[in-house]
């Protein structure tokens, strides 16, 4: 039995396929999802509910867009993919309209974020070789405590959690492991010539949404400046209207040498990510030197620009502040000695979840579930509150109140 939560003959017989022929690196909640729509999505057996998790933050312009998955079907019938090998006309419209909306010179596209986050470590190390004359194989880069910047085994590498990285060794060397949101640290290790890069998530996503204080990240951002060390913005969770502005790191008018895109760049319906950074960084990576068969295929490129356009034409970064605001009101003004934190930015949230009577915030999630509101527990004690931005207010306060009523009855 995966959890306590009731499953139908119909769910059950799907969960059992998943758990005899997969592999078992998840542990999904018993809930067997068929089509989405907006801020819904519904089950096998029809109930409806709304998606508070969002891919995690991968659908912020909700369930089959009709724009995107218009502009998905009109270039699968003419050209889905011709590898770099030749041009295709489509990757060079995307590119201006990446670069140009960001304010960045050029544009890497990849697939998945933790490929992002890869060409941006490769990156960000050929740079120290050439740019910052860092001696062959001694470039580092500094990480934060508690990060997640994806699953390869260089990522890995950089990861604090035991989950993440044990018994995945022996791992890639040239990672400075400081605290999050500790400006003394990163100055101290910033004293070290040979550190080319510092990677930073604006706010931690899977550490359950930890906010730094007001000013840490201008902060590192002018100290990595007087170091000559690129200060780079992993925004693949926190990016594209999530936190209420279209970066997190525009809160504190950051700009990232380089910075890295995932998820929402293409609203849950193709797996698409980039990085975009100036000429004097990106030309470091010359033809032959980095790249993926589907980086940069033309039914991704249309895809993400009708993902941003959305975001844009819809202001979703201004929903996502509005309403974030509002849910953090109704969360705080919810009545219970279970939750012991509520904290997040725009549409990005999470509330702290103290053990009671052998209940624990999977016990949440699995209530809020059957009451018609999926989210999904990090670290067995975080419940990450983060729906569609296309979200409207009235649908943000019937949410607030499925939480509050669920949470009341523990
Ligand atoms: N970086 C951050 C901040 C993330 O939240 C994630 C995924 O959750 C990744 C990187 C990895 O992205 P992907 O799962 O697409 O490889």
């Amino acid at each position: 039995m995966i959890s306590q939560m009731q499953t139908t003959t119909k769910s059950q017989h799907l969960i059992d396929l998943e758990e005899k022929h997969g592999a078992h690196n998840y542990h999904p909640l018993p809930v067997v999802l068929d089509r989405g729509e907006g801020v819904f999505v519904w089950d096998v057996e029809g109930k409806k509910y709304y998606d508070f998790l969002a891919a995690y933050s991968a659908v912020n312009q909700g369930h089959n867009h009709p724009k995107i998955t218009k502009a998905l079907i009109d270039q699968a019938q003419k050209l889905s993919l011709t590898s770099r090998a030749f041009h295709n006309n489509v990757l060079g419209e995307y590119e201006k309209f990446i670069t140009e909306l960001f304010g960045f010179d050029k544009v890497l596209p990849m697939n998945t974020g933790a490929e992002g986050v890869e060409t941006a470590m490769k990156l960000a190390r050929r740079w120290g070789y050439e740019k910052k004359k860092v001696a062959e194989n001694s470039a580092k880069i500094i990480v934060c405590e508690n990060n997640f910047h994806g699953r390869t085994i260089s990522i890995i590498s950089a990861s604090t959690d035991p989950d993440s990285y044990g018994n995945f060794g022996p791992f890639t060397p040239g990672y400075v492991k400081i605290p999050f949101n500790n400006i003394g640290a990163l100055a101290e290790v910033l004293k070290d010539k040979n550190v080319v890069g510092f990677l930073v998530e604006p706010i931690q996503g899977e550490a359950g949404v930890v906010v730094p204080d007001e000013g840490y990240l201008k902060t590192a951002y002018e100290m990595c400046k007087a170091a000559n060390v690129l200060f780079i913005a992993d925004e693949i969770q926190t990016g594209i209207a999530r936190t209420g502005k279209m970066l997190a790191c525009d809160h504190e008018n950051v700009r990232p040498d380089i910075l890295i895109l995932g998820k929402a760049l293409s609203g849950g319906m193709y797996p698409v990510a980039a990085i975009l950074a100036d000429d004097e960084i990106m030309l470091c990576i010359q033809p032959g030197q980095h790249g993926s068969t589907y980086g940069g295929n033309p039914l991704g490129c249309k895809v993400a620009i009708a993902a941003l356009k959305v975001v844009l034409d819809e202001k979703l970064s201004e929903n996502s502040e509005i309403l974030g605001e509002i849910l953090r009101k109704e969360l705080r003004a919810i009545k219970s000695d279970i939750v012991t934190t509520v904290r997040g930015k725009g549409l990005f949230n999470a509330i702290v979840i103290k053990e009671k009577n052998g209940k624990t915030a999977w016990d949440v999630c699995v209530k809020l579930a059957e009451n018609g509101l999926l989210a999904k527990p990090t670290h067995g004690d975080i419940i990450r509150f983060a729906p569609p931005l296309v979200i409207t207010k009235e649908q943000i306060i019937d949410c607030a109140r499925i939480i509050k009523e669920t949470i009341e009855t523990f």
